[in-house]
């Protein structure tokens, strides 16, 4: 039937726009010609006072240090960017992004997956969608003795990050650790750590020439832990204490920066 063809060529134009323009994003982003642009959209994410109390107080300097951990570390791969981010916090969200599946069933996750695009999409409140733009979604809850976080999540198709943190000042700069982490998996970098958390040697460690036994100060940012001299898996206190691994670096694609600053052996 005709209109049963036209359907069916709409949809794959659209997907096939869909799938042009993350191509494009990806390499916008990933080529390190100018600072990120990353916005933050806080949520309250189990509607407790302390976190419209902590959302209110909130101020695009509150996550500096992501900015000045990038600008740190890309420039250990040769990468030359001040500021290398420019951070803009978005007004409050009242809508709160689809859950992830539970399992881990392929069509329920690109289902969802679509449905999170949507989702942001429509947050934007813009008919465009805004190119380059990563997009992290912070939602914040009062901790609780003994309740975990959900999982945060950070998808490279649609730069975007779901963030789950703790609505409690002095939990501020572990939030920024989890929120820097979520936004490098926007860039394409993966986990660097197993199924009980530990970070993998070598490339889940700082200074990874060292033996993997020796205790560390310093996280990979994709492991997000490391292991103190009491023999304990701990987040660092801050960004301070993390730093990019030479293959996660690799992963989001910091090579090329150093391409250019130092060119390659025959061009
Ligand atoms: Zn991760």
């Amino acid at each position: 039937m005709m209109f049963r063809r036209i359907r069916i060529l709409i949809l794959l134009g659209i997907l096939a726009a869909a799938a042009g323009l993350t191509w494009l994003e990806q390499s916008m982003v990933r080529a390190w010609r100018g600072p990120l642009d990353v916005a933050v959209i806080p949520i309250n994410g189990d509607g407790s006072a302390q976190a419209a109390d902590t959302i209110r107080a909130l101020k695009a300097s509150d996550f500096a240090d992501i900015g000045a951990f990038l600008e740190r570390e890309t420039a250990r791969y040769g990468v030359k960017l001040s500021p290398a981010v420019q951070l803009t916090l978005l007004p409050e969200g009242h809508e709160k992004p689809p859950a992830p599946p539970r399992d881990h069933s392929v069509l329920k996750t690109v289902w969802w997956s679509l449905k999170l695009r949507w989702w942001v999409y429509r947050q934007s409140g813009e008919w465009l969608p805004q190119l380059g733009r990563i997009k992290l979604f912070v939602l914040y809850h009062a901790p609780q003795e003994g309740v975990p976080l959900a999982h945060s999540l950070g998808l490279q198709k649609g730069l975007i990050g779901v963030v789950h943190a703790f609505a409690d000042s002095r939990q501020g700069q572990q939030n920024n650790i989890v929120i820097a982490h979520e936004l490098l998996h926007t860039l394409g970098a993966t986990d660097k750590y197993d199924a009980e958390g530990r970070p993998v040697y070598p490339q889940g460690y700082a200074e990874p020439e060292l033996p993997s036994q020796r205790p560390r100060r310093e996280a990979e940012i994709m492991a997000g832990r490391l292991v103190n001299a009491a023999g304990r898996l701990v987040m660092p206190p801050s960004l301070d204490q993390c730093v990019i691994g030479a293959m996660t670096a690799h992963e989001i694609n910091l090579d090329e920066g150093f391409r250019r600053r130092y060119g390659s052996p025959g061009g």
